[in-house]
């Protein structure tokens, strides 16, 4: 699966351009990686041992913009994996219209087995070593995968510790306190339910569509909020140990209560799981994501709706809340069997474009309230969403190769200025 990932990527691209008049300069530039760093980060344990981390940082293109993208800490994180995530957040950014490029940074370790002074060295020790290969006008860094503000904030401060001076805007997803944006916790979440409201216009659910959500971090339990706060029913929900279904309907937040009330804080994550919530079924990752619900939400990792279980898949409509949670296998599949699918780099751009306010205001050092972030927010992904909506309907082509198609307008556009070879003839 991992070598195969960036080049599974790309060709979710590639359907796009038989839409799009594209010079041969610019397809080259993206399907290539600009610059990729790999590093090796030297942490002191508790227990007196040396550990040596590998990490990586790798920019996509930058033609709309200096980098941006998150940091993620896993034990599968690999190359292949950043080169494809980074590759996603050029067209991610592009499709919502954000001055930026793509970038992506991970590190190879279970952050769970550190404690929280070995987590703040590691995180402090990947940005001295990536410290050249960043900054506010370079590439900007922010949460992913098992990343969250505490860790934000102990880069930023090691950045501008090096630096010798304040440089808020290089690192997004910071504790407010720090510099952080109002909204942004909630930004990923927040936005993929305005996609959501924006699009199911278009569709026909009944009056309290039922939804399952896959993944339980800080994107899964917003989206989940946010539906369950709205007239959706939210019946089951899982984490990487494994789910809860109900038919009736469940409350997420009091999920998250219990899951932080069982587990205790470790580092800086809970060691709950969702499946300590006892009055509710128990039930497997695999088994949610072919319940029969209008909207399924894949809000955990890549590659979770593959051939292998594609044509089980029973819900009404797929929004993606993950990065890549569908292989290209799969969404023919799914495609073949009328099911849509609202993709990532679309449903998930809130969270990025909430940072990209957190950078605007950290460059400008003038705050704006929640009310100002969220309807800034709301206003860019109904936008987003109906311009991806409408290339879909003109064209007749999956809403994944319409984002694409958006997002490649702008990207070739901002390529193909600086000069094409027909140009130069
Ligand atoms: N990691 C998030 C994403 O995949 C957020 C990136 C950012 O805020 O820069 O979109």
């Amino acid at each position: 699966m991992a070598t195969e990932l960036f080049e599974d990527t790309k060709k979710q691209f590639e359907a796009a351009l038989a839409y799009i008049p594209i010079s041969k300069d610019a397809k080259e530039v993206l399907e290539k990686h600009k610059e990729i760093l790999e590093v090796n980060i030297p942490v002191r344990m508790d227990i007196g041992k040396l550990r040596v981390f590998t990490g990586y940082r790798v920019h996509h293109n930058d033609a709309l913009g200096p980098s941006k993208g998150g940091i993620r800490y896993h034990p599968l994180v690999n190359l292949e994996e950043i080169k494809a995530l980074a590759f996603w957040m050029t067209f991610k950014c592009a499709v919502v219209g954000l001055p930026f490029g793509g970038g992506k940074g991970g590190v190879i370790v279970d952050p769970k087995t550190l404690s929280k002074r070995e987590l703040e060295r590691l995180s402090r020790g990947y940005i001295n070593a990536i410290y050249d290969f960043i900054g506010p006008d370079r590439d900007i860094p922010a949460p992913d995968v098992y990343t969250n503000e505490t860790i934000m904030g102990w880069m930023a401060d090691e950045y501008s510790r090096i630096s010798r001076k304040q440089s808020p805007g290089i690192v997004t997803g910071k504790p407010v306190s720090m510099g952080g944006s109002l909204g942004r916790g909630e930004a990923t979440g927040r936005g993929a339910y305005y996609v959501l409201k924006t699009l199911l216009q278009n569709y026909k659910f009944g009056k309290k569509p039922t939804v399952a959500v896959q993944g339980f971090g800080n994107a899964g339990f917003h989206i989940a909020k946010f539906l369950a706060d709205d007239s959706f029913k939210v019946v089951a929900l899982s984490d990487s140990k494994g789910g809860v279904y109900a038919p009736d309907g469940l409350d997420p937040v009091s999920i998250m209560r219990k899951k932080e009330e069982h587990g205790n804080i470790e580092g800086v994550y809970c060691k709950g799981t969702v499946c300590d919530v006892i009055k509710h079924k128990k039930i497997t990752n695999e088994e949610l994501l072919e319940l029969p619900v209008d909207i399924l939400i894949p809000a955990a990792i890549e590659g979770q709706i593959t051939k292998a279980n594609a044509s089980r898949i029973k819900a009404t409509l797929i929004c993606e809340v993950a990065n890549g949670p569908t292989t290209p296998e799969a969404d023919a599949i799914l495609d073949k069997k009328g099911i849509p699918i609202i993709p990532d780099i679309l449903a998930n751009a809130g969270g990025v474009t909430v940072s990209y306010f957190e950078w605007l205001q950290n460059r400008s050092g003038y705050y704006w309230t929640l009310n100002e972030v969220n309807t800034k927010l709301q206003a860019i992904m109904a936008k987003a969403a109906h311009e991806v909506f409408d290339l879909h309907k003109k064209n007749n082509i999956p809403l994944r190769t319409a984002a694409y198609l958006s997002a490649a307008h702008r990207l070739v556009a901002a390529i193909e200025a600086k000069g094409t070879e027909e140009y130069f003839k």
